[in-house]
């Protein structure tokens, strides 16, 4: 699918949640092509070297659920605090103000996953769940991105593995 096609159908929203942030709405684009962006999603990724699917809370759930069941792979929701039952385990990250918390079941033997989610701001999610998956015997194969704000993160130069539809520089 045309990327300039993919563009048109993402909303730009000023000012929201907050002033000063511009909320990327991929609302239109999961309505009209949500079948071409599923596709460029798991495109470059060495699937027979993968064993699940790593969501990460909300739209995560969304795109990396279809992923999943397109390449015949587990799911695994990463959560906001408190949503899951115990045993897990959690990491803290930064926001643009104040703290938060992110929390995955705890998990005892070695998998390969790949990472899921819709935007990559300024990184803190993304950070905290590869710390998550460091601390509980998962493997990140790649990780796979509707949109990189990259005027926003070096996260290109940290980690070799992103897979990004559409990025912003
Ligand atoms: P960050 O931790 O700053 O990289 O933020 C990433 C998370 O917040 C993702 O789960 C996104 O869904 C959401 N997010 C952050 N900034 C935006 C934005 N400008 N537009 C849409 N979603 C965003």
């Amino acid at each position: 699918m045309n990327k300039q096609e993919f563009e048109k159908l993402i909303t730009h929203i000023p000012d929201f949640p907050k002033v000063g942030v511009t909320f990327m709405d991929v609302s239109p684009l999961l309505k009209h092509r949500f079948d071409d962006v599923i596709t460029d999603m798991c495109k470059n990724i060495d699937w027979s070297n993968v064993d699940y699917i790593l969501g990460i809370e909300s739209r995560g759930f969304i795109l990396g659920s279809a992923m999943a069941i397109k390449q015949n792979k587990g799911f695994i929701p990463v959560r906001k605090k408190g949503k899951l039952p115990p045993p897990t385990i959690g990491e803290d990250y930064s926001l643009e103000y104040g703290h938060d918390t992110l929390e995955m079941k705890i998990n005892k033997e070695s998998a390969k996953i790949v990472i899921v989610d819709d935007v990559i701001a300024t990184g803190g999610t993304l950070k905290a769940t590869i710390k998550l998956c460091e601390r509980n015997n998962f493997q990140v194969q790649a990780i796979s991105m509707l949109i990189n704000l990259r005027f926003l993160n070096q996260l290109d130069q940290e980690f070799d593995n992103i897979h990004s539809v559409l990025n912003f520089d």
